[in-house]
């Protein structure tokens, strides 16, 4: 099975002529939607509350600002990029009760329509354009003359033109020039989830702590366990992101690939039914419904979790060495905020990017 790509020419960008797009929220995506939608020769608003803090970015960068209730009311097309997290209650305070017949309502990200937090009325278009990438690439990437490969999918189609009008908003977004797939609210929400946490967030940390505590336990040296379980992590998934596992292997040595063929399959024993647990609490809404009962509770479950992993051993040992190597320009976390680690830092390789497309 291949999936059908969409390009620039497969698809017309007058489906949006003529239609004011409102981008409620500027944010990480808010900002770059606003941005290259007003560069692709779309009229685009921004919605955002009365006392937000992004209000003067907006109006610096040209835009019209008007608060969230207004601007649904004058857009054709309104895009919701605040987090998931506040998704729900912008919307119902804001959003749901100035929804026309026929205007389409846009997502970033499948959360709040694929659990039924966000149940649009069945008068408006529902569609999604998901970037697969952070903000401040959609924009830069946009500039320079690309575009960044995105999912899209239509919802409810009330007025006929949802799926034209998903597509030409992925155009102007420039995705388009990188190529858009198709898919469904509950494929991408599901298979976006289900990365971060079985694999990419979840899945690697635990791997690499397990691996660190099992040399520190056997009583090698913390600082050399830091070196072979995170810092060389990142050398590997450079090889595997350019040539894949075949790149990986044929760099490291003979010695290295057995290890790998005969060891692997012995560390992940039983992980693929741990996998397809995740996955049927991904689906049945399980695991939706704990995190957002954790939010509704405030918060604390959630920021114990955190607190408990902040100062694990590999923590601070990796800290102390990062700040001795400023060519690749450490970050600190302290209380949600990234700061550079060594004052060494050259100047304008400041904190990466607190932002992802996990
Ligand atoms: P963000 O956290 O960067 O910014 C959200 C903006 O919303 C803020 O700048 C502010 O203007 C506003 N805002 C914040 N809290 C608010 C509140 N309580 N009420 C009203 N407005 C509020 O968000 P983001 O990362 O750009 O995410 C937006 C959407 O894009 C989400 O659906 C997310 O899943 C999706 N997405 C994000 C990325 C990414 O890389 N960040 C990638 C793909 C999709
Ligand atoms: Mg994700």
């Amino acid at each position: 099975m291949t999936a059908r790509m969409y390009y620039d020419a497969d698809v017309d960008p007058a489906a949006l002529a003529g239609q004011t797009v409102a981008v409620i929220g500027y944010g990480s995506q808010g900002h770059a939607h606003a941005q290259n939608l007003r560069d692709s020769g779309v009229d685009v608003i921004v919605g955002l509350a009365e006392g937000s803090k992004s209000r003067t970015l907006a109006a610096d960068a040209g835009f019209r600002v008007e608060r969230v209730a207004e601007a649904t009311k004058t857009a054709d097309v309104v895009v919701l990029l605040v987090p998931d997290t506040a998704q729900k209650a912008v919307y119902d305070a804001e959003i749901a009760a100035h929804l026309r017949p026929g205007q389409l309502l846009m997502f970033a990200h499948g959360f709040n329509i694929r659990f039924g937090r966000i149940q649009p009325p069945a008068t408006v278009d529902v569609g999604m354009v998901a970037p697969k990438g952070p903000g401040h690439l959609l924009r830069s990437v946009y500039t320079a003359g690309g575009g960044v490969p995105a999912l899209f999918a239509v919802e409810q189609d009330a007025s006929g033109t949802a799926r034209a009008r998903v597509l030409a908003y992925a155009r102007a977004l420039g995705a388009t020039r990188a190529g858009v797939l198709e898919t469904t609210f509950a494929e991408e929400t599901e298979t976006d989830l289900f990365g971060e946490q079985a694999l990419l967030c979840g899945g690697v940390s635990s791997l690499v702590k397990a691996a660190f505590e099992t040399l520190v336990e056997a009583g090698y040296q913390p600082e050399l366990a830091y070196f072979e379980t995170m810092h060389e992590l990142k050398l590997i998934v450079d090889l595997m992101y350019r040539g894949g596992l075949n790149f990986m292997r044929f760099s490291v040595s003979d010695t290295a690939e057995f290890g790998d063929y005969v060891s692997g399959p012995r560390v992940t024993e039983g992980v693929k039914a741990a996998m397809g647990d995740v996955l049927t609490d991904i689906r049945s809404g399980a695991f939706a419904e704990r995190w957002i009962a954790v939010q509704e509770a405030g918060g604390d479950e959630f920021r114990e979790l955190r607190r408990r992993d902040r100062d694990h051993q590999i923590e601070q040992v990796g800290a102390a060495l990062r700040a001795q190597m400023p060519f690749l320009s450490p970050v600190v976390v302290r209380e949600g905020e990234a700061q550079a680690a060594a004052s060494g830092t050259p100047s304008g390789s400041g904190p990466a990017p607190a932002e992802s497309s996990t």
